[in-house]
């Protein structure tokens, strides 16, 4: 199998090269992208020797040029790629079978885009993509057959409990959510004491600024609730969620007859990975193995939507539809960059996004650059926005 993987120096694409790197027989790396970060870039090439590397942000093509000339550092079975459109040609090239998509934020839904537009597999690491366009995204990969298989745990999780009852038969289905670093604060105590510090010290996950600072303010689990309402093809109150600490249990789904399957395993994002690739097969992984010889303790409890007000936007947004993902999820975007320059403070963040989404103008069946459009108009409002 060929892969290209897109992000592959962020932490989706580090564990997804982990991956690959424990089974080279079966699984080939044929292609990397890269934002800005040319020198893990470049030594993922070193290691891997893949056909193609891009660089999307073309202000760093110099610093490779200079580093090319001066010596070895660029491997020279890799042709060197410059620019964004360069990550879709990749996606969509003949020679790749399947996509993994890292890509952070709405950045990644060009590339996404691309692969499921294509027919490829398409290993989904990038929620924006579907909380920005899941209509759109669906219905074009009901055209090609492109296969969107999740890779955020939770999602996983899902897409394997499904595996055990048909489609019609689900009742509900239940995102877990660590809770984060302020799982048990009162709205009160993180309105005075929520630093920047603290919210990224996530309890359980290890995982980039912006998904870190998205679990503390639990969007990331509103996100998720978007993601899954068009991934699984659910309606809004077929989703809830329940807090779970201990990250092992990724999330269920309770089917007509009241079973429950769940899907449980270390915190630790190769195995999704893995599944992404492998489906329907289970190969041999990597992941750390629950040990049944241990005591453990899970706990489930209902989230405070009090304190965590940002769920109550996922709920709204996956009942809206429209391009409400797509301002949500900019609005987020920018709020999560202004909490990190400290010019907005954390209860802001949901604060913030609620605003712009009431603000925004809804249109029930917008087109993919509607939806870019709308994007770029939540991104200058956030940017905007006093408290
Ligand atoms: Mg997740």
């Amino acid at each position: 199998m060929r892969i290209a993987v897109l992000g592959s120096t962020g932490s989706i694409g580090t564990s997804c090269l982990d991956v690959i790197a424990a089974n080279p027989e079966r699984l080939e790396l044929v292609g990397v992208t890269a934002h800005r970060r040319w020198e893990l870039l470049a030594e993922q090439c070193r290691t891997f020797q893949p056909r193609w590397a891009v660089l999307s942000d073309e202000t760093q093509h110099a610093a490779v040029s200079t580093a090319q000339a001066s010596s070895t550092q660029w491997p020279s079975e890799t042709e060197l790629l410059v620019g964004p459109d360069a990550v879709e040609r990749l996606a969509s090239h003949p020679e790749v079978d399947t996509v993994v998509c890292g890509i952070v934020g709405a950045a990644g839904l060009r590339g996404a885009w691309a692969a499921v537009e294509s027919g490829k597999r398409v290993a989904i690491a990038n929620k924006e993509t579907l909380v920005v366009a899941g209509p759109l995204v669906m219905q074009l990969a009901a055209k090609t057959g492109a296969e969107l298989i999740p890779v955020d745990s939770e999602h996983s999780a899902i897409y394997q409990c499904l595996q055990s009852g048909r489609r019609a038969d689900v009742k509900r289905i239940v995102l877990t959510a660590s809770g984060g670093p302020f799982r048990g604060w009162s709205k009160s105590r993180l309105e005075s004491e929520a630093t920047i510090e603290r919210a990224l010290a996530h309890p359980t996950w290890q995982m980039g600024p912006k998904i870190t600072i998205d679990s503390a303010t639990m969007m990331n689990k509103a996100l998720e609730i978007i993601e899954a309402r068009w991934l699984f093809g659910l309606d809004a109150d077929q989703i809830s969620v329940v807090v779970h600490p201990q990250s092992i249990v990724h999330s269920f789904v309770e089917f007509v007859d009241g079973s429950v399957i769940a899907q449980l395993s270390p915190p630790d994002m190769k195995l999704p990975i893995q599944y992404a690739l492998t489906y329907p097969e289970r190969w041999e992984g990597i992941s750390p193995k629950l040990d049944w010889s241990a005591v453990h303790q899970f706990d489930f409890a209902p989230p405070d939507l009090d304190a965590f007000p940002a769920l109550a936007l996922g709920f709204e947004v996956a009942r809206r539809g429209g391009a409400s993902g797509a301002v949500l999820n900019a609005a987020n975007e920018v709020a999560v960059q202004r909490f990190l320059d400290g010019s907005l403070r954390f209860t802001d963040i949901p604060r913030a996004c609620r605003e712009i989404l009431n603000a925004h103008n809804d249109d029930a069946h917008p087109t993919l650059s509607e939806l870019l459009r709308q994007d770029a108009w939540a991104r200058e409002e956030m940017l905007r926005w006093k408290s």
